[in-house]
């Protein structure tokens, strides 16, 4: 009979095997088994059959019911067959994380989502109190090195240059072009650091890049045998580029439009003294004397400031504590009663 995690084996896909799923400690583990039995080098791109060690990874993944969630995969080590290459041993990829990664690259992002739009400390508490463990220094360090997985393998690219939010400092921005994946954040727009990038990547036969002929230049200096491409978005604003030009050149400057019709000389102009209601202006009078009560004394601007001494303020801090522990006290009640539920008899599949 078919049972078990076929919902749950259906999020993994068919590289890998859903063993069981259990509670380890208050936190959701998931083991999983991989089912390659090959994969590619990372340095040569050769494919190897040739398992040489299995061992276990665990990462964190989103949270299943607020609970923290671990996949717990049995990964497989591949002796390189190439004897040329330095490499002898490699870790087999994942669909799920990258290469050394502890997150999942939905975890990665959920954590980037939240933080955006609050502080990293912030998002680290909150990210807590829904099952995520995530310290602040770990976001500030997700962002810093924004996973850029380079690929010296990579065959087909797309170059573009971005610029910070205020457009003063200018990147070279190297992506791939089927997956979107960042390969490399170049500082500057200059063709030198984008030659020395291609020279440690002569496997690229297509690239991808905006109208800039510098890119184009440094691609064909160092790989002469690829090919160049404009993106659809260049080749669009290229195209509209081309369009205003000719929509320019066959209107003329001005066109003078009266009752309906297109004139065929500009109209005589007309001097006309400009008509203003007095009453607008006398109510645009500005009156810089102070507001005045109903018993005709001056009203005074009272600066209302948060004095953190006040008795209001410490009755609010107070009221967020409780509130923070109820929240916390909910979260551990909330967790004990999938702890038995998930305690329950682990179906332990092995793939035959
Ligand atoms: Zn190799």
């Amino acid at each position: 009979m078919e049972y078990g995690y076929s919902g749950l084996q259906r999020l993994f896909g068919g590289a890998s095997h859903v063993c069981g799923m259990r509670n380890e400690q208050g936190r959701t583990i998931i083991d999983v088994m991989s089912l390659k039995t090959e994969d590619k080098c990372p340095s040569c791109g050769e494919i190897s059959a040739s398992i040489h060690s299995t061992y276990t990874r665990e990462i964190q993944d989103t949270p299943i019911r607020n609970t923290e969630t671990w996949i717990r995969v049995l990964v497989h080590k591949f002796n390189c067959v190439n004897p040329g290459c330095e490499v002898k041993v490699f870790t087999e990829s994942l669909i799920f994380a990258g290469q050394n990664q502890v997150r999942t690259h939905e975890l990665t992002l959920m954590a980037l989502a939240v933080a955006r739009t609050v502080g990293n400390e912030t998002a680290s508490q909150s990210l807590g109190a829904l099952g995520i463990k995530i310290s602040n220094d770990t976001i500030t360090r997700i962002y810093a090195g924004l996973d850029f997985e380079d690929d010296p393998l990579i065959e087909e690219i797309g170059i573009d240059d971005v610029s910070n939010r205020k457009g003063q400092t200018y990147f070279t921005v190297i992506y791939d072009l089927n997956t979107h994946r960042l390969l490399a954040l170049l500082e500057g727009r200059d063709v030198d650091s984008l030659k020395k990038w291609l020279r440690g990547h002569m496997k690229v036969r297509l690239v991808a890049r905006d109208r800039a002929s510098a890119y184009a230049s440094a691609v064909s200096e160092i790989l002469p045998g690829a090919v160049q491409v404009a993106d659809r978005f260049h080749l669009i604003d290229n195209m509209l580029g081309y369009v205003k030009d000719i929509v320019k050149a066959a209107l003329p400057n001005k066109i003078f439009i009266s009752g309906g019709e297109v004139l065929e000389n500009p109209p005589e102009k007309v001097a006309s003294a400009p008509a203003v209601d007095p009453s607008l202006l006398s109510r645009m009078h500005y009156d810089n004397s102070p507001p005045v009560g109903e018993d005709g004394a001056d009203i005074e601007f009272e600066s209302v400031s948060s004095d953190i001494s006040s008795p209001q303020y410490k009755a609010q801090a107070e009221s967020r504590k409780a509130k923070q522990q109820l929240v916390e006290l909910s979260i551990l009640v909330d967790q004990n009663k999938h702890k038995d539920a998930l305690n329950q008899p682990v179906v332990n599949r092995i793939a035959k």
